[in-house]
């Protein structure tokens, strides 16, 4: 098997599969689509729960020490000026002089290999801009003339809860992160659960960012899902839990099914001035490597600013000293869609079989949407009855079962393959007289006849 190098080619391939199969399509491609927003499938739902409910599992689940949290998107107004994402959630665009594209400074320098980011302020990127302003080419049409930089904010604004027509005067914001959400309820939830430091709080939910670059598919998108997990912890514990946290994270990549040849730590040289250490996990995407996960320590930046902004003492009492402080704070957080599509480049794999390319999607088991195939050999009541049986018994069974009975064998085990279904079971007229079937294996392309009356328990045997 062979896995296609990473270019812009295995990113056509990748984003029209994901449209074809029904993983995800372009968000309403009926108008003429909608930039950098999109509709995830049937498979794609099943797909990204997958992910959610292994992140899930990982950091609440099978932890004592992190509670779950699902916040509201809307909140007051208040927390995001607290947070500073009023004042400075900005990214600095440009704009192509020749065809208008509008452009994130910051990539486009790093595209050249000069070291940039979005912390940098208008004036230090315009000149990094200027200095290498013949070396950069605009994606689009390839002139290297642009605009002045000028700083950008993301954060999405609503009129919820007013109704003056004056809203954007007093707007409210659609929530650019997630741990907003749970920064304000920290003392409620410590009171509720009678957790101890260091302990965590976990959510996932969707955030919004007016994003100015739209390329990249489901990798940098205006409405995207986030996994975040924020770790309190007393001052001088901060660095120790942190590094724990990344050695966490890395081998929960590992254990995902990802090849670590394919992941790398990136570390920030530019810190914002409260964080202690930040590190990004990137991945090996079509386009190269780009952040997959933030592990930062953010020391106890998040309570100071809230606990000033609300006018509540967000202090926590040491059970044992009696002591009075502010907890620090360490975090991941990683996006279900670039995990999604982190997932599906690593999967991607073409080979010939039979003079044919045989596309296939190795999903780790885990994650693939659909566990089993159940594929009479006819579409003759004889068959399509009993067949329809087996795959009820399985669903039955706490398995995502697909039921295909059109076209012949090969092209439905080709259909499956695409799709990454580790196991197919054919149902044949054998069937009918010795209560057996025949599953076929994703990756080895190996069949073996099970007992029908064996087959949920040999199929959970495999996919364990
Ligand atoms: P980038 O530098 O790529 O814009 P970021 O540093 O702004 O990302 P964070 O604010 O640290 O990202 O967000 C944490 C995680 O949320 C990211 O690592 C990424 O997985 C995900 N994420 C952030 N922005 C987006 C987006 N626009 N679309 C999809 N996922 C996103």
């Amino acid at each position: 098997m062979s896995e296609l190098s990473r270019g812009p080619e295995l990113m056509e391939k990748i984003v029209s599969l994901c449209k074809r199969r029904g993983f995800v399509y372009p968000s309403s491609e009926i108008y003429g689509g909608f930039a950098a927003v999109y509709d995830y499938g049937h498979l794609g739902v099943e797909l990204a729960n997958n992910v959610k409910e292994a992140w899930w599992k990982a950091i609440v689940r099978y932890r004592d020490d992190i509670v779950g949290l699902d916040s509201a998107i809307f909140t007051s107004p208040r927390v995001w000026e607290a947070s500073g994402h009023v004042g400075g959630f900005s990214d600095p665009l440009a704009e192509c002089k020749s065809c208008h594209s509008r452009l994130r400074v910051d990539h486009l320098l790093e595209d050249v290999g000069v070291m940039a980011d979005e912390k940098m302020s208008e004036e230090e990127i315009n000149a990094l801009l200027s200095e290498h302003m013949k070396e950069i080419k605009c994606p689009k049409c390839g002139k290297s003339d642009f605009s002045p930089a000028k700083k950008f904010n993301l954060l999405v604004k609503s009129n919820l809860g007013n109704f003056t027509g004056d809203w954007e005067k007093e707007p409210v914001y659609l929530r650019g992160e997630t741990c907003q959400g749970i920064y304000v309820n920290f003392a409620n939830v410590l009171n509720a659960s009678r957790k101890r430091l260091p302990f965590g709080i976990a959510q996932i939910g969707k955030a919004f960012r007016n994003e100015i670059t739209a390329r990249q598919f489901i990798f940098r998108t205006r409405e995207f899902e986030q996994m975040e997990m924020q770790y309190f912890t007393p001052p001088d514990q901060e660095m120790v839990e942190y590094e724990k946290l990344r050695a966490i994270r890395w081998q929960y990549y590992l254990d995902l099914g990802l090849k670590e040849e394919n992941l790398k730590w990136h570390k920030h040289e530019n810190l914002v001035f409260y964080a202690k250490e930040a590190y990004d996990i990137e991945y090996n995407f079509p386009f190269g490597f780009k952040e997959l996960e933030g592990v930062h320590a953010r020391g106890n930046y998040d309570l100071t600013q809230h606990s000033k902004f609300s006018g509540q003492e967000l202090l926590y009492t040491d059970p044992v000293t009696n002591e009075k402080y502010l907890p620090h704070i360490i975090e991941c957080s990683v996006g279900v869609g670039r995990t999604v599509l982190a997932v599906i480049t690593d999967a991607y794999h073409e080979e010939m079989v039979d003079d044919e390319i045989r596309v296939v999607l190795r999903f780790p088991y885990k994650l693939a949407p659909v566990k089993v195939a159940i594929l009479p050999l006819s579409k003759k009541e004889e068959l399509s009855v009993p067949a329809k049986e087996v795959a009820q018994m399985l669903r039955e069974a706490d398995l995502t079962v697909e039921y295909d009975e059109t076209q012949s064998i090969g092209k439905r085990y080709r259909r499956q393959d695409e799709i990454g279904t580790p196991l197919c079971v054919t149902f044949d007229f054998d069937s009918l007289e010795d209560k057996a079937v025949t599953i076929r294996d994703r990756d080895t392309m190996e069949q073996v006849r099970v007992p029908i009356s064996e087959l949920a328990a040999e199929i959970k045997k495999r996919l364990a």
